[in-house]
């Protein structure tokens, strides 16, 4: 120890990061006893101790434990490569991403096992912004520890002492509410943009405030988000809406500027006074089913966020004198394919979307045996939940989508008092629509 401060003296090195001691915090002083963490990540770590490797609970698991949270999963940290952490369990595969995984499937649970990775160099590949390509290669666990973005989320947990490997005061600055980035800030939001959006997601879900080093440089940043793939932007907007506290984090997104012409969804959702209302309205009933632990879809939520963007091409269509149901599929698609450039919402997904906003003109008739063929819908319900968020944000009239909900109740006799007159206009049109093939085409 005492030589090497001395050659570091003599030579004028500063000592590199992630080359400090760490921290050990014992149970008596954090509380957090093995079983805690799940029996899954607990197996993990023991199975990879025993065949002579590091093995810890790391990241997120650790980090909300700490502050009392509830754990959304499991992370293990090991000095075993992917390979060696394969061969260990029977039910494991290797996954490559940015960086390899290995994903171990332990009764119901999966546990993600990433090898330490080690510090970027010179080699390092970067895109001409400086944003990490390649992060494949394998450190020691000092190195792990420097290579995680915030001190909160680079603390390890060894359920064989139980106790808490700190090499970044993140215990402290947990303590503090601080959520503090590891080295400097600029250059980490450099290698990886999307750790201001972490940022603002961990904060908001957390209740921590940004270190000001941390938080100052996002404004003068945000535009390197440009620069991120549209997968790992939508997969963040995912995690971020998601996480229970939606409405915080969009909230401090603007707030930290992060919205303005990068995400074009934010913008939609932020700027358009007639769309905030509504949006707000499914993001908070997005947050309370997050908290209760029911399951959402990101379809229906997506469909939430673009509708007021459909809405406004749909009537510039009309206006134009495109029949309304063909100029809504068209809205559907120009929205579908704007979004696409930036977030790549995924095909299954975009179904999903169009498959709600299809339903929402045919909740408008309410005659004859449309009601009926409209229940039988695989889709129905959730473009009946659409529709009651239209109406609770003032978008159409109320009554709609209580005769809905009525005729949802009512049995067979009820419902077919229920049943709206069919309107002259609707018969003459049915009846055209009969006419042969080389009609002309009909407009509805
Ligand atoms: P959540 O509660 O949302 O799961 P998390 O911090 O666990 O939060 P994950 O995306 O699961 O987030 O990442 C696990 C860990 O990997 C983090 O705690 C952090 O240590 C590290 N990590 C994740 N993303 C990054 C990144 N972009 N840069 C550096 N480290 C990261
Ligand atoms: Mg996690």
């Amino acid at each position: 120890m005492i030589r090497k401060f001395i050659s570091r003296v003599f030579s004028g090195k500063k000592p590199r990061a992630g080359h400090h001691e760490p921290a050990v915090i014992p149970v008596s002083t954090h509380g957090i006893t093995r079983d805690r963490i799940s029996s899954g990540s607990r197996r993990v770590c023991e199975t990879l101790q025993q065949h002579g490797h590091k093995a810890y609970v790391v990241g997120g698991a650790v980090r909300d434990l700490l502050i009392g949270a509830e754990p959304k999963d499991f992370d293990v940290a090991t000095d075993a490569t992917p390979e060696e952490v394969r061969r260990y369990f029977r039910r494991a595969r290797i996954i490559g991403r940015r960086f390899q995984i290995v994903h171990v499937m332990i009764g119901q649970e999966t546990l993600e096992v990433t090898t330490f990775r080690g510090l970027l160099d010179e080699k390092t590949k970067t895109d001409e912004h400086g944003r990490v390509l390649h992060d494949n290669v394998f450190g020691s666990h000092a190195e792990d520890a420097a290579r995680r973005d915030f001190t909160a989320n680079a603390l390890y947990y060894d359920p064989a002492s139980e106790a808490v490997i700190d090499y970044h005061h993140g215990v402290g600055d947990l303590k503090q509410k601080t959520l503090r980035m590891i080295g400097e800030p600029r250059t980490r939001y450099r290698e990886d943009p999307v750790r201001m959006l972490r940022a603002v997601r961990l904060a908001a879900k957390l209740g921590l405030i940004i270190d000001p080093a941390a938080r100052t440089p996002i404004r003068e940043m945000a535009g390197l988000l440009e620069n991120v793939p549209p997968a790992r932007l939508f997969d963040e907007m995912l995690k971020l809406l998601t996480s229970g506290h939606s409405v915080k984090c969009i909230t401090q997104l603007r707030d930290e500027g992060l919205h303005h012409g990068l995400l074009p969804m934010l913008d939609v959702i932020l700027e358009q006074p007639m769309g905030e209302k509504f949006v707000m309205l499914a993001l908070e009933n997005t947050d309370q089913r997050v908290r209760q632990g029911k399951g959402i879809s990101p379809g229906f939520l997506f469909a939430t966020l673009l509708w007021h963007e459909v809405l406004v091409h749909w009537e510039k269509l009309k206006a134009k004198g495109e029949p309304k149901i063909p100029a809504l599929y068209q809205a559907m698609d120009t929205v579908i394919d704007v979004q696409g450039e930036k977030l790549a919402i995924t095909r299954r997904i975009a179904g999903d979307i169009k498959d709600i906003w299809a339903l929402q003109p045919r909740f408008e008739q309410r005659a004859g045996k449309r009601p009926y063929s409209l229940l039988e819908q695989p889709r129905v319900r959730a473009g009946y939940d659409f529709l009651l968020l239209r109406a609770e944000s003032g978008e159409i009239d109320a009554e709609m989508a209580e005769w809905w909900t009525n005729f949802q109740n009512a049995e067979g006799h009820e419902r077919a008092e229920m049943l709206l007159p069919e309107q002259a206009g609707e018969k003459k049109k049915r009846r055209r629509r009969k006419k042969p093939a080389n009609a002309a085409p009909t407009t509805e």
